[in-house]
C-alpha cells in the first residue's frame, strides 16, 4: 500500500511539473495575443503577423520602397506602356551634396537623383567645360509620382483655361506633360537641362546640346527623345531631356541609332 501511495504522489508531482511547463510555454504567446497594442498594427492582426512587423508597418510609402527591390536597373524602361510602380527608388542622393558646383548649375539645392548618375554627370560636366561647351544647367531631376501628378493637373487646368473641352483636356495635356507614373524622372536617372538663360527651350541649338549629342554616350547619357524617334517613344522631341543608361549601353545606342525602347526590346 505504501508503495502504491508513493507511486500516486509521484504521478501527481510529474503531472504538476508538466502543467507548470505547459504554462511557461504558453506565457510568451499570451503577451503576443494583443497585437493591437503595438504601433505597428493599426488594426488587430493574427499572431502569425507578429513575426514580420516590417511589412505591416503603418504608412503608405514603406511598402512601395520594399517592392522596388533596390536601386532600379540603369536600363529600366518607363513610358505609357510601362508605368513606374517602384515607389520611391533606392539609390537617390541630393545632387548639391555630391558635386562641385563649378561646372554644374542647379535650379535648386533639393533636387535628387541616382548617385551613380550624378557621379557620371560631374565627370561629363568637367569634360564639357574643359572643351569650352559648359556649364551644365540642371532644372529637373528625380520627380515623385505625386509631384508629377501636380504638374499634370496644372497643365490640365491651363489647357481647359485655353478653351479645350474638359473631356479632352487630359489627352491634350499628356502631349506635353507626362502623366503621373509614365515619367522616367520617377527612376532618378533622368535630367532636364537648360540653356545659359536657364530656360528649357534655349537648350536646343546650344553648345551644350551639340557637345552632348556627340560625347554624352561616353559618360553614359543619351538624349532620350530625339526628333526621329517620336513614333517609337510617343514623346515629342525633347532636346533637353537626358537619361543615364551607363556608358556601354549609351555607346551601343549611339552606334546602332536606337532609342531606349528599341534597345531594350531588340
Ligand atoms: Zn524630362
Amino acid at each position: 500500500m505504501k508503495k502504491n501511495a508513493m507511486i500516486q504522489w509521484g504521478l501527481v508531482a510529474v503531472l504538476g511539473a508538466a502543467l507548470a511547463a505547459v504554462a511557461m510555454l504558453l506565457r510568451p504567446d499570451a503577451s503576443l495575443a494583443k497585437p493591437e497594442a503595438s504601433p505597428f498594427f493599426p488594426s488587430p492582426q493574427p499572431i502569425s503577423g507578429a513575426a514580420s512587423p516590417t511589412f505591416l508597418s503603418v504608412g503608405t510609402t514603406t511598402q512601395p520602397i520594399q517592392a522596388a527591390g533596390g536601386v532600379p536597373d540603369r536600363l529600366v524602361l518607363v513610358n505609357s506602356n510601362h508605368p513606374w510602380t517602384g515607389g520611391t527608388p533606392q539609390g537617390l542622393c541630393t545632387i548639391a551634396q555630391q558635386i562641385s558646383c563649378q561646372n554644374i548649375r542647379l535650379k535648386n539645392k533639393e533636387m535628387r537623383a541616382q548617385s551613380e548618375a550624378v557621379l557620371a554627370l560631374q565627370q561629363m560636366a568637367d569634360a564639357m567645360a574643359a572643351e569650352g561647351a559648359g556649364p551644365l544647367i540642371i532644372v529637373s531631376a528625380y520627380r515623385s509620382v505625386d509631384y508629377q501628378d501636380k504638374l499634370f493637373q496644372n497643365k490640365v487646368q491651363r489647357v481647359i483655361a485655353s478653351g479645350t473641352p474638359m473631356s479632352n483636356a487630359e489627352q491634350v495635356a499628356s502631349q506635353e506633360v507626362t502623366r503621373p507614373g509614365d515619367s522616367e524622372h520617377h527612376t532618378g536617372y533622368a535630367f532636364d537641362l537648360a540653356g545659359t538663360d536657364n530656360l528649357l527651350d534655349s537648350f536646343a541649338g546650344s553648345d551644350q546640346e551639340r557637345w552632348l549629342l556627340e560625347n554624352g554616350p561616353k559618360y553614359g547619357f543619351v538624349i532620350r527623345y530625339p526628333s526621329d524617334k517620336t513614333e517609337v517613344t510617343g514623346i515629342i522631341h525633347e532636346p533637353w531631356h537626358i537619361r543615364y543608361v551607363g556608358a556601354e549601353a549609351a555607346s551601343d545606342m549611339q552606334r546602332l541609332g536606337m532609342c531606349l525602347e528599341e534597345y531594350v526590346e531588340r
